[in-house]
């Protein structure tokens, strides 16, 4: 089989390319470079630098194809406030020329990278698949609305469909080329600031006033490795056309201030810290039920947080 994956050179999308093909997959790559990095492409694979919004590049890059991995696409939550326009037409009509394209190429089946920005503040935790929509920002609206549209397409045309909704991905992976980790600029995300902290550049937790044992904000991490292990089973559980929804987390949460203990742990030393104001937009606590992908993908996620720190940490090596 072989599997288009979009978005392949970036951090997750290259993780998916790297053990795709380990398991026996053929592979192409379709992505713009505009966030993700050449360098991630694995070589050997069937590459096709182009954008989401010019569809002969999509068509070209579907050519021989069997199913798709959908991971390109816009993902900053602060950006996506700023630049809604810009969300909107990556996101949701790449996505729409995506869709267009696969239905003229007769490919039925797609696996996409949601995102629980869907669920917005949580009612009721640990959050279900059920729960209701509430997105906070232009970010997790269009991966809403993609969704929506996965829905329509599977209903509509036959489409065979999943769409996995991430909580906080973490880790890196040890590809046969080389670690593969975050490379975002500037780095937002919790891990790869605090194992960089030091004291001229120093890791700021934002709010230790919330309602949590500690203060501090809870997330749900998972490893990307165990991530895109749920990405193919996911692929290998389609069958007649429908779209499912799946939460992929770990199924438990860690506070800010246990993740610096973590790394403190893991890098033998004490990480620079300081304790900063609430940042715009963060919830207090996410947290997955992921009792849905156990029970239809059979999929257990393996590694904790110590391993999501020290192979993050072994990455920067
Ligand atoms: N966070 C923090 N300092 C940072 C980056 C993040 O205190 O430099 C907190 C953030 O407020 C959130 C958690 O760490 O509670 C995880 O944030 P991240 O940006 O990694 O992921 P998000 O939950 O926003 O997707």
């Amino acid at each position: 089989m072989r599997v288009l994956v979009t978005g392949g050179a970036g951090y997750i999308g290259a993780t998916a390319v790297d053990i795709l093909i380990a398991q026996g997959y053929e592979v192409s790559v379709f992505d713009d470079c505009s966030t993700g990095h050449a360098d991630n492409v694995a070589s050997g694979v069937t590459f096709v630098q182009g954008s989401l919004l010019n569809r002969s590049e999509i068509a070209e890059a579907l050519k021989g194809c069997d199913a798709v991995m959908h991971f390109a696409g816009k993902s900053l939550v602060g950006e996506s406030v700023e630049k809604p326009e810009l969300y909107w037409s990556v996101n949701v009509g790449g996505t729409r020329n995506l869709l267009d394209e696969m239905r003229a190429a007769k490919i039925s089946k797609l696996i996409f990278s949601s995102s629980a920005a869907t669920y917005g503040e949580p009612e009721v935790l640990p959050i279900l698949e059920t729960a209701s929509n509430r997105p906070t920002n232009a970010y997790g609206a269009t991966k809403l609305a993609v969704d929506a549209m996965i829905t329509d397409e599977a209903r509509g045309h036959g489409l065979s469909a999943a769409s996995l909704r991430y909580f906080n991905v973490a880790g890196a992976h040890k590809s046969t080329r080389g670690w593969l980790r975050e490379r975002h600029d500037p780095e937002t995300h919790l891990i790869p600031n605090v194992l960089r902290s030091s004291t001229s550049k120093t890791v700021k937790i934002f709010g230790t006033d919330w309602p949590t044992k500690d203060g501090t904000c809870i997330r749900d991490y998972v490893h990307v490795v165990d991530l895109i292990d749920a990405h193919i089973k996911a692929l290998n559980s389609l069958g007649s056309a429908g779209h499912e929804i799946f939460n992929l987390g770990s199924g438990g949460g860690y506070s800010v201030r246990e993740v610096i203990a973590a790394a403190t742990q893991a890098t033998g030393s004490q990480i620079p810290f300081i304790d900063s104001p609430r940042r715009a937009g963060d919830p207090a606590v996410l947290i997955a039920d992921i009792s849905k992908a156990k029970r239809i993908l059979g999929w257990q996620p393996t590694r904790n947080l110590e391993v999501m720190v020290s192979d993050t940490l072994a990455s920067f090596e």
